[in-house]
């Protein structure tokens, strides 16, 4: 049965389409908007996503009904082959919206397209030790968190620049019909806060990589890098829809030129794993030979792994392992019992949140005061971009839950307000060589002013007989640690400059 032939280019294209446009509605109705719920959050895409699914509940060894989905990607991939790379991946999406505003340029030497395969071979054994590296190379993570640690926060500090300008110059005309645009603009697709977040110089880096190696080959990233497209790859190798003829015809290589993958080897053999689905060739086939027919039993095709590399892959994920067993962070755990960062409120132990946070971002994105940022190794290597709370930048609002909200995988876990009160992530100290009653006998009331908890965690001893320098009795700040739930507002508005005079760390109190 031939099904090929009537296929367009113009259904792919209408489903890309609403595909991005789905994702890039629920990336805005992810950000904060100064609500308390997130009804539409971008994780359902997760729900899709067979990598990190496998890694997630790999490192985790938990089952997690979240990703129930992904069974039916996996059934439609058994059937079809990589459909969802060619048509509903939002990185595929992507791309293939940029390439064509970007030139050509002629590189003869590309990578091998089985280092995909190696990659997502390393990322299963380390997988497989409970150690989740599988969301800094999945494209989902890839795109939620670019757009939110760079893209997003550089347009719309490009957009408030150009409509502060506009304000300040009030050219008659323009600038209220800029404010009417702003207004729009403001209820719709601007952030609610302008974000800033560490990292997002690397984060805009790896993306704008991902994007100009279009420039090299079509889909550079899907031929050569993603483990999400090795993953679906073995699957599609087994699947029932074939490719007629199995090989570029000796008197015509066409298809090779217009396969968006290039999915034939060296011998002009089709290699069916590599195929997205695109129907690219049974298009441009003029002597209509090129056609997809579906039969039993499926024809498996398999790729052509090196074997000396497969087993690099391999040795390399099992070495990582206890490399990463011996980070600082363990002594720090194992000697002091305490974790070397602020996880967000709701984050589970330690071991189990990195097994589960596939390092989307998306509680930085919804976090209101910015202060969750992504980690670069304080949390080890494998929390490389999961969420830490930076005191300094912003602080944990007593009575948001929104992280617990979005996360995909439950590394947080979704949190009631009552339980959210009652959620103790770090604990305060005050620096009594700077904080100012102490080392400059002026008094200073903002952090305890600022202790959000019904019975202040920051309280004064007075009167110690000193006089400040207003003439007013000195009062000096203390921290009650059983009462201090370590949101980190003191810190965040302590008006001592640098590092703060009162400093929230990850220690919990114990006393
Ligand atoms: S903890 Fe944050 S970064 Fe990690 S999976 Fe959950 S939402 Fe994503
Ligand atoms: S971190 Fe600071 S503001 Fe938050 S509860 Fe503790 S003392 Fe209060």
């Amino acid at each position: 049965m031939a099904v090929g032939r009537h296929t367009t280019s113009i259904p792919r294209r209408i489903t890309q389409s609403v595909i991005l446009c789905a994702f890039l509605v629920l990336f805005i109705t992810t950000t904060y908007r100064g609500g308390t719920e997130i009804h539409y959050p971008i994780n359902l895409f997760f729900q899709a996503d067979p990598l990190a699914a496998a890694g997630t509940m790999l490192a985790s060894r938990t089952l997690n009904a979240f990703f129930l989905p992904v069974l039916l990607v996996l059934l439609a991939t058994l059937l079809l082959g990589r459909f969802f790379c060619g048509w509903f991946c939002p990185m595929g999406a992507l791309l293939d919206t940029f390439r064509p505003l970007m030139k050509p340029v002629d590189v003869k030497k590309v990578p091998s397209r089985n280092l995909k395969y190696y990659l997502l071979f390393l990322l299963l054994v380390t997988a497989a030790f409970s150690i989740n590296l599988v969301g800094i190379f999945d494209p989902i993570s890839i795109l939620i968190r670019s757009l939110t640690l760079s893209v997003y926060p550089l347009l719309s500090a490009a957009a408030f620049a150009v409509f502060d300008q506009l304000y300040y110059w009030d050219i008659p005309g323009v600038t209220a019909a800029s404010e009417a645009v702003y207004g729009v603009l403001r209820e719709t697709v601007l952030p609610f806060r302008q974000g800033f977040f560490l990292l997002s110089t690397t984060s805009l880096v790896l993306f704008g990589a991902i994007l100009f190696a279009e420039k090299i080959r079509p889909r550079f990233w899907c031929r050569y890098l993603c483990p999400l497209g090795a993953l679906l790859s073995l699957f599609a190798g087994v699947s029932l829809l074939r490719r007629r003829p199995t090989g570029l015809c000796p008197d015509c290589a066409e298809c090779n030129d217009v396969c968006e993958t290039g999915a034939f080897d060296d011998d002009g053999n089709f290699l069916k794993g590599e195929c997205i689905l695109t129907m690219s060739c049974v298009r441009s086939c003029e002597k209509k030979r090129a056609a997809y027919t579906v039969g039993f039993p499926p024809r498996a095709s398999a790729p052509s792994l090196v074997r000396r590399h497969v087993v690099t892959s391999l040795v390399a994920g099992l070495a990582l392992s206890p490399l990463l067993l011996i980070h600082p962070k363990r002594k720090l755990k194992e000697s002091l019992g305490i974790d070397a960062v602020i996880r967000p409120p709701g984050a589970r132990e330690e071991p189990l949140f990195l097994s589960r946070c596939v390092k989307c971002g998306e509680c930085m994105m919804v976090c209101p005061t910015g202060g969750l940022q992504p980690d670069l190794v304080r949390g080890g290597l494998e929390g490389m971009y999961s969420p830490i709370l930076v005191p300094r930048i912003g602080y944990c609002e007593y009575h948001c839950t929104l992280c617990g909200q979005v996360c995909p995988t439950g590394a947080i876990e979704k949190l009631s307000v009552a339980e959210k009160l009652e959620t103790v992530i770090g604990m305060a100290y005050i620096d009594t060589n700077r904080c100012l009653p102490y080392a400059h006998g002026i008094n200073c009331m903002v952090c305890e002013e600022h202790c959000p908890t019904a019975d202040k965690a920051i309280k004064f001893r007075e009167p110690i007989g000193e006089t400040s320098a207003d003439g007013s009795q000195l009062k000096q700040p203390y921290v009650i640690n059983n009462l201090c739930v370590g949101c980190g507002i003191c810190e965040n508005k302590c008006p001592v400059g640098g590092s703060g005079a009162i400093i929230v760390t990850s220690e919990k109190a114990k006393y």
